[in-house]
């Protein structure tokens, strides 16, 4: 039987996925066919992009999966037409390894105070060394794919760093805490706090007014999980009160960021464009392939999302 597949996203995604998609499924040996246009009647699986046209999963009455090309999933999962599984990007050599870099970069750039050198239009000589990794606790909230790979890569330069999940976790080198009770023991004395939550109804506002307090005074928070996580008047009221010095900001509630916004003109909050890491269509497309082929053999598919969780 021809396992067909829809490819619903933005049309122009499709002119970087098509060759990489269709080498990863010829390797997969299955008989397939796959296009962005296809009849939804016939369509076994859709390779997601919650930014496409498809948003009435209803007509595509043989769908047995959604692949998402996205590890968020908050666009997807309250749509009631959906009613098949849904799985989210879980790739380490695309979407994992960009974060690791993107969050070692920021947080060595925080740590090492390079503004002060890189900015210094009156040539001021400072002559003050930065503390070494080991004196500058680090705290990751959420500890999926992305905040493991990055715990490890942090602790691997000598940060102290402490997780935050909602299971139990055990990472070597890395004080992993969870639940409610966990999150305080997380936060305080926090220099650095990395978010990676996903976006849920138990995530929204996790940085507020009072988590905030909780961290060292002067930490620095890095941001490229989702925009609703943070209190966005409790921040900018750390940020200038000096409980934070500085916030780098990846994610926001509006997106683009609106031109108003005051986080665009805060001195100590820098913007980045949502660019923090990307799905790779190469490496991405095997892990697709990977997930229909092992759906067509009775496996159990990889990276679902757990509907009741919400991530
Ligand atoms: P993931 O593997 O699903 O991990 C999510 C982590 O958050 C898990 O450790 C989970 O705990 C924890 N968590 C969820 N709800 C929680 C709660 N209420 N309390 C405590 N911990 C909670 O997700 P991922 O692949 O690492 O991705 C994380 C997020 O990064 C995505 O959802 C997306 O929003 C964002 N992202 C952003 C970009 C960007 O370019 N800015 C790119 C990719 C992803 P358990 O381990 O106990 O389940």
């Amino acid at each position: 039987m021809t396992v067909t597949i829809l490819f619903a996203a933005p049309s122009e995604d499709w002119a970087e996925y098509e060759a990489p998609l269709t080498d990863a499924l010829d390797a997969t040996g299955l008989d397939y066919r796959i296009g962005p246009d296809l009849a939804p009647e016939t369509v076994d699986y859709i390779v997601y992009a919650p930014s496409s046209k498809v948003q009435d999963f209803k007509p595509f009455t043989r769908l047995k999966a959604v692949l998402n090309l996205w590890a968020g999933v908050e666009k997807v999962i309250g749509n009631p037409t959906l009613t098949v599984p849904l799985t989210r990007m879980v790739d380490e050599e695309g979407l994992t390894q960009g974060m690791v870099e993107w969050v070692t970069g920021h947080v060595l750039r925080h740590h090492l105070g390079m503004d002060r050198h890189i900015v210094n239009p009156e040539g001021v000589w400072e002559h003050e060394a930065p503390p070494l990794a080991h004196d500058r606790p680090v705290t990751i909230l959420g500890m999926g794919a992305l905040g493991k790979a990055c715990a490890r890569t942090l602790r691997h330069l000598g940060f102290p760093v402490t997780g935050w999940s909602r299971s139990e976790k055990r990472i070597a080198n890395v004080k992993c805490v969870h639940g409610e009770a966990g999150l305080a023991q997380a936060l305080r004395g926090a220099q650095i706090v990395v978010l990676l939550l996903p976006e849920t109804p138990g995530t929204q506002n996790i940085l507020n007014a009072q988590s905030l307090a909780l961290l060292h005074r002067g930490a620095v928070v890095i941001n490229p999980g989702r925009g609703p996580l943070i209190d966005d008047a409790a921040l900018l009221a750390a940020l200038d009160s000096g409980q934070v010095s500085h916030a780098t900001l990846d994610v926001f509630r509006v997106e683009p960021l609106p031109g108003d916004d005051p986080y665009w003109t805060h001195p100590r909050v820098t913007v980045t464009p949502h660019v923090a890491s990307e799905t790779r269509p190469g490496s991405a497309s095997r892990v697709i392939a990977e997930n229909i082929r092992r759906s067509e053999n009775g496996m159990p598919l990889l990276h679902l999302v757990d509907p009741l969780a919400g991530y």
